[in-house]
């Protein structure tokens, strides 16, 4: 599932090439996403996209009279490339510009998204309950820690909550909560001010060494094949369970939380 760094990497990777160029042509091959995609798209014929924005998982393609919304889903990629590349299965959408560009948005799952807001809609409104993007100051120290006041939730299920930071999916939630050494069942409301303001420090390490790390990829968005947007990085816990832990060589044990896999270390964190 493309998640938050994945999605900026995206959104680095199209920008040089969409930015500043018009609408030839919107093509929706399947309009079933997780939401119809609107009539409304084609108006967008003749328009300029005058930058890319991302909010949580959404690109936010903006233009004079509105904003096209898209989200990746379970499985979705954006690919630009030149208008005679053959289409392929699952390519349900294209966004084609006067520079013989085209968007393509590929989702064999269709758990994504093609949206539009017009300018009058309160985007606000649509996007109102998402908590603070991480990477920016909205998330600073004494945040998570004045937001888990009484909570009884474990600290990897209120971390995940969009409602409370948006973009720590399950993979960043089990490294950050490693690498701060707390064990993910350990109750919100139980963690110090201290312990809080260092995993804020840490979420915002992880995502931002996934981002550079993504940064590698930025050429496979031209790429007419390929998976353009994933990326392998160095984990310590996600996907190794029953092996060794890397820093003291206790085995991690897996749990399921919220039915998501929750790996740690028993020696290396605490409650
Ligand atoms: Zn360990």
């Amino acid at each position: 599932m493309p998640e938050l760094p994945e999605v900026e990497v995206c959104r680095l990777g199209i920008s040089p090439h969409i930015i500043n160029q018009t609408v030839a042509e919107v093509v929706v091959r399947n309009g079933k996403l997780r939401w119809p995609i609107p009539d409304d798209v084609k108006l967008l014929v003749g328009k300029q996209v005058l930058g890319i924005d991302r909010r949580s998982k959404y690109l936010m393609l903006r233009f004079e009279s509105g904003t096209l919304l898209i989200h990746l889903g379970m499985s979705g990629t954006i690919r630009i490339i030149d208008e005679n590349t053959p289409v392929a299965k699952h390519d349900h959408f294209d966004l084609a510009f006067v520079n013989n560009k085209v968007l393509r948005l590929n989702d064999p799952r269709r758990f994504g998204a093609v949206l539009w807001l017009e300018q009058h809609q309160d985007e606000q409104g649509f996007l109102a309950k998402l908590g603070p993007e991480p990477l920016s100051d909205d998330f600073y120290h004494g945040y998570l820690f004045s937001k888990a006041k009484k909570r009884t939730v474990p600290i990897k299920t209120f971390l995940m909550n969009n409602q409370v930071v948006v973009g720590v999916g399950n993979i960043y939630a089990n490294e950050a909560l490693f690498k701060a050494g707390i064990l993910p069942t350990t109750k919100a409301g139980s963690i110090s001010k201290k312990r809080f303001d260092q995993l804020t420090d840490i979420i915002k390490q992880v995502l931002a060494d996934a981002i550079a790390q993504g940064g590698t990829t930025l050429k496979d968005f031209t790429q007419p094949d390929g998976r353009p947007g994933y990326f392998v990085q160095q984990l310590m816990v996600y996907g190794r369970a029953g092996q060794k832990c890397l820093v003291c060589t206790t085995e991690l044990k897996e749990i399921r939380q919220g039915g998501r896999s929750s790996v740690f270390c028993s020696q290396c964190q605490k409650a």
